[in-house]
């Protein structure tokens, strides 16, 4: 295992990349910003805008994938206002809400005046399947997640609304298997979020295919047939969460602080629509030995935020903890016992590099000194 040099980032993130010097891609393509046109991207969206606007007659000629964090706000606020475009919200329901994220969405609504799609999808579903991914991966909600890939391209096609905009292209700004610079997010679904599973590893005497329609990705010919045109704003425009999230304010964008400060996380506005749904990257600690913080640090970083040692410290400090509230949540939904919940946590604990101290899972100490000094674990 070894540390990028620059940021915080470990190479246990599935897919990605570092070079001679031991610097990693995300670094890498940070660094690369400074040499695009950013006007003439701007340009080329402004035209993708022109081709598609009012193509619908008074009907929606955009979908944007927007839920009521600081991104959607970002995302809704660039094709209504900026662009000039009539947009349909389309979303993924949350299975428990925070008081902030309901007046976000609610207030966002209110804001930009947009209809919202949202899909509620079962959750007598979802616990069984929440309970499979957790029990037999460790990845609960791959079920909500691959929903938020795969419907939106359902309804677009359903509803005659080719172009299609979601944020960032996550592999290519924060590291995995997709590197190329790409303004498509047509191949979105196999970026490594909700790696690819047999529909069998789900099935059972309970859950058939009619519980997986939502998570089914539209077939290449039917998306050629209906002509969609995903893309992400990020490769038009520089993305930073932190920028996101301060436009986001100037339209009434709430962070979670008043309500919540959750411990474990160095940040307050990042996710904050939901409560036990943030197990799930903690999960990545006990895999990988990195989660949310090491992401959020790392671009924090990237764009001279903050410094290395002090992202180290950080990290230290808060990458191990899992937040009383989110794990009370998650036991909630899936109905299970903290003993059952521990003892799946202890089978998939990765114990090259996390060891136990006073119950609670902790990098091994050379793992931190890898991180302290940026490089191998020697
Ligand atoms: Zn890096």
């Amino acid at each position: 295992m070894k540390y990028c040099k620059r940021c915080v980032m470990p190479d246990t993130r599935p897919g990605i990349k570092f070079n001679e010097e031991g610097i990693c891609y995300p670094c890498l393509t940070h660094d690369r910003r400074t040499e695009v046109d950013w006007e003439a991207r701007w340009q080329e969206l402004e035209e993708l805008a022109d081709r598609y606007r009012g193509s619908n007659g008074n009907y929606y000629d955009c979908i944007v994938t927007a839920s009521a964090g600081k991104d959607s706000y970002y995302q809704v606020w660039t094709m209504k206002e900026r662009l000039g475009m009539n947009p349909l919200l389309v979303s993924i329901d949350n299975f428990s809400w925070t008081q902030t994220g309901r007046e976000n969405q609610n207030n966002m609504s209110d804001v930009f005046g947009c209809d919202m799609h949202l899909l509620s999808l079962s959750r007598k579903v979802a616990r069984k399947l929440f309970r499979k991914g957790f029990e037999q991966q460790l990845i609960p909600c791959w079920y909500w997640d691959r929903a938020v890939y795969t419907y939106p391209l359902q309804i677009a096609i359903r509803l005659g609304i080719p172009l299609i905009v979601y944020g960032e292209n996550i592999n290519y700004e924060y590291g995995g298997e997709q590197t190329d610079e790409t303004y498509s997010a047509l191949n979105q679904i196999n970026n490594n979020v909700v790696k690819s599973i047999p529909w069998d590893a789900w099935l059972d005497d309970e859950i058939t295919m009619k519980d997986m329609n939502p998570l089914i990705q539209p077939t290449q010919e039917d998306i050629a047939a209906a002509g969609l045109d995903p893309i992400y704003l990020s490769y038009f425009e520089a993305w930073d969460g932190y920028r996101n999230y301060e436009v986001a304010q100037k339209f009434g964008f709430k962070s979670l602080e008043e309500e919540w400060v959750r411990e474990g996380l160095s940040e307050h506005y990042e996710q904050i629509d939901t409560i036990g749904y943030n197990v799930h990257p903690w999960f990545k600690f006990i895999k990988f030995g990195h989660q949310h913080n090491t992401d959020i640090l790392s671009q924090w970083i990237r764009s001279g935020r903050i410094t290395r040692s002090e992202a180290v410290e950080q990290i230290k400090e808060k990458e191990h903890i899992l937040d009383r509230r989110m794990l009370e949540d998650f036991l909630s939904f899936l109905q299970i016992s903290e003993d059952h919940f521990w003892s799946v946590v202890d089978r998939f604990a990765n114990q090259e590099i996390l060891e136990k101290r006073d119950g609670v899972w902790r990098l091994q100490p050379q793992v931190v000194r890898a991180l302290e000094k940026g490089g191998e674990v020697s």
